[in-house]
């Protein structure tokens, strides 16, 4: 898709397009941001603005000669995309092999098949371990002439600091909830209704919009705060015990249910702070809501987003997933933290 048709991201796409039309490329640009938000897209549309052999006036991708098409579809040789691969059993490795990057570098050795140009998107960098993300970069730092990086990334607080200063950053955002709720009325044929509430849920990401309705975590949204934002919760510490690890054996939900409890604890300090139902993500449970920001001090909920976001942190870091939920469920029940490796 070229550029000019990725929507919701104007600010970072004319950052992008100004830098093609006047060919004043950076070597490696790093587009971080929420996933979900036309990061991805707008790699592809990238790399078919750089490969296309018939670009506009103002330098942005045909979208129809052979090479957008062969870009589109992965097939053009001089794109060269790394990324985690499949696992044997179904599911996505959780990093990117070295042998991986030490694959890209000899293709990058080679002269470039098509023209001059050579484009290598490089999906989720957070997921190198520091060897790897070594070795990449050398080829980072010196390309070779014509050769463009663009790496993408929804966490790219994660990524090493060699890595974020050999990039240009292009900063994407949340979508617009409108634009949200009508992609997800299209592509999962909701009403305006469950549309608008999803798009509120979703955070401005579509791809997170379309994971929730294809999960039933969604569903399950009340069931769980109930017992985990539960006021008593310390009394049934066993309860908690078997959820974590019920949850762990769930690891493919985690992401989603991190964000829903996430944006309940945010919810709730936004209640705090007086802000009316329509500001609230979970706003078709505001009475809920509003009980419990009437039950924490903005203290504890903020703890409680702490430590979402530290067991977030520490479960990328590949930490024992049962032991990090065991810990995160007894901060949010009201138990004091005793380690900080949760
Ligand atoms: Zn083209």
């Amino acid at each position: 898709m070229p550029l000019r048709q990725v929507e919701g991201q104007d600010r970072p796409l004319r950052t992008l397009r100004r830098a093609l039309a006047s060919g004043r490329l950076h070597h490696a640009y790093l587009f971080a941001g929420p996933d979900g938000v036309g990061k991805g897209l707008s790699a592809v549309g990238m790399a078919e603005a750089l490969l296309c052999t018939a670009p506009r006036d103002d330098a942005d991708a045909c979208g129809e000669c052979a090479a957008c098409r062969r870009v589109a579809t992965r097939q053009h040789p001089d794109l060269h995309i790394l990324e985690r691969g499949e696992k044997a059993g179904g599911g996505t490795e959780r990093s990117i092999k070295i042998d991986q990057v030490r694959a890209l570098q000899r293709a990058l050795s080679f002269k470039s098949f098509e023209g001059a140009r050579r484009v290598i998107i490089l999906y989720d960098p957070e997921a190198m371990n520091p060897p790897t993300a070594n070795a990449l970069l050398k080829t980072l730092e010196e390309p070779g002439p014509d050769t463009h990086f663009v790496l993408v990334s929804g966490a790219a607080h994660r990524l090493l600091p060699t890595i974020l200063s050999r990039c240009q950053r292009v900063q994407f955002v949340p979508l617009p909830r409108e634009v949200v709720a009508r992609h997800l009325a299209e592509r999962a044929g909701l009403d305006a209704g469950a549309a608008e509430l999803l798009a509120g849920l979703s955070e401005g990401s579509v791809g997170k919009g379309l994971a929730l309705v294809q999960s039933d975590v969604l569903a399950q949204r009340e069931a769980l705060l109930d017992r985990v934002d539960d006021p008593e919760g310390l009394r049934r510490v066993p309860e908690l015990l078997d959820l974590a690890e019920q949850l762990a054996g769930r690891k493919d939900d985690l992401e989603l249910i991190f964000h829903l409890l996430r944006t309940w604890y945010r919810d709730v300090l936004l209640a705090q702070e007086g802000l009316p139902d329509e500001a609230l993500v979970h706003r078709d449970l505001a009475a809920r809501v509003r009980a419990r920001a009437a039950q924490l001090t903005p203290r504890q909920a903020l703890a409680r987003l702490d430590a979402l976001n530290s067991t977030e942190d520490a479960l990328a870091r590949m930490a024992n997933v049962r032991l990090s939920l065991e810990t995160l469920l007894l901060r949010l029940v009201g138990a004091q933290p005793r380690r900080s490796a949760a």
